[in-house]
């Protein structure tokens, strides 16, 4: 009985297909539409991840069986997707790389905190992040650098430009915060930068643990776990844009753009950004259009991930 329910269904879809391919004339359905789909995003999540991590990102590498990796500097292969459904929670404990690039981080002025799981950079490739900044606490602490805030001096990973990044942004808003109260509200007293800790409540490493995330001033409303959404889109609203706006331009993401917000939290993060930056309209004609293509750099990884997802 099933069976036979199976050949009727089978037989209309069929003829439903041959149908639709001799109607339009083109030789795609849904299902290779969104194959296609899937495609363009993965080919930006690895231009937007070779942009962000040049010096550590050597090639990528699809295999037999279509999973793609990238190839580290050291030789250790990363897998893009591992093709799990997972929960939020599963993310956050083990995301790949396709799962910490699938929200687009807004770069616009927000003025409503976001949706409750709409958390992007929220999710983190461990993996990735120790090929990066150092796999162990001792080797982590062997690649911190003293960065002078101008008010205080704190530690921040030197590997891939992170303390540089924060350096820059500092110079920014430390001129600015003489004149402006918002901005001197938002960073004095800084609550600190690299700590060798879990999140709490959890088994996770906290992005502060690899030295690439600062805390800024603390007020009572700035994390999920403490306050009301209320109190908390309340100290968003008074939050200094000029503040979010130095960071992000910096290759910073902000807590304050999460559902599970961290408003005093600040992490780099390039790879969110450029993909925030170059990929977050819809069009798609070209997949890498908005990068800019007359930079050597950015032609190559083009030409290379055209070369080996074909
Ligand atoms: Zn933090």
């Amino acid at each position: 009985m099933k069976k036979t329910f199976i050949y009727i269904i089978t037989f209309f879809l069929l003829i439903n297909s041959t149908y639709i391919a001799k109607a339009s004339n083109i030789d795609i359905n849904a299902a290779s539409l969104n194959a296609n789909e899937y495609d363009i995003k993965m080919k930006q999540d690895l231009l937007c991840l070779m942009m962000a991590y040049p010096e550590y990102i050597k090639d990528i590498n699809c295999d037999d069986n279509n999973y793609v990796y990238l190839i580290m500097k050291s030789g250790k292969k990363i897998l893009y997707d591992d093709k799990k459904v997972k929960t939020p929670e599963e993310k956050l404990e083990n995301a790949d790389l396709q799962d910490t690039m699938e929200q687009i981080y807004p770069l616009t002025n927000i003025s409503k905190l976001m949706d409750k799981n709409y958390d992007p950079g929220r999710y983190r490739s461990y993996e990735l992040l120790k090929e990066i900044y150092g796999s162990s606490k001792q080797q982590i602490e062997g690649n911190l650098k003293s960065v002078n805030l101008k008010y205080t001096h704190v530690l921040f990973n030197n590997n891939n430009k992170a303390a540089e990044a924060l350096e820059s942004t500092m110079q920014n808003l430390i001129p600015l915060s003489r004149e402006n109260e918002a901005v001197r509200r938002c960073l004095f007293p800084c609550m600190g930068t690299f700590n060798y800790r879990l999140v709490a409540g959890t088994n996770r490493l906290s992005p502060h643990s690899f030295g690439i995330a600062i805390d800024l001033a603390s007020d009572k409303r700035d994390y999920w776990k403490w306050s009301s959404p209320k109190q908390g889109e309340e100290r968003l609203n008074s939050y200094s844009r000029e503040v979010v706006e130095a960071f992000e331009k910096n290759n910073f993401i902000w807590g304050g753009k999460w559902g599970h917000f961290d408003i005093l939290h600040f992490e780099y993060r390039p790879e969110i950004i450029l993909k925030a930056k170059y990929f977050a309209n819809g069009d798609k004609s070209v997949w890498y259009k908005g990068v800019n293509e007359e930079d050597a750099s950015i032609k190559a990884y083009i030409d290379k991930i055209n070369e080996v997802l074909k």
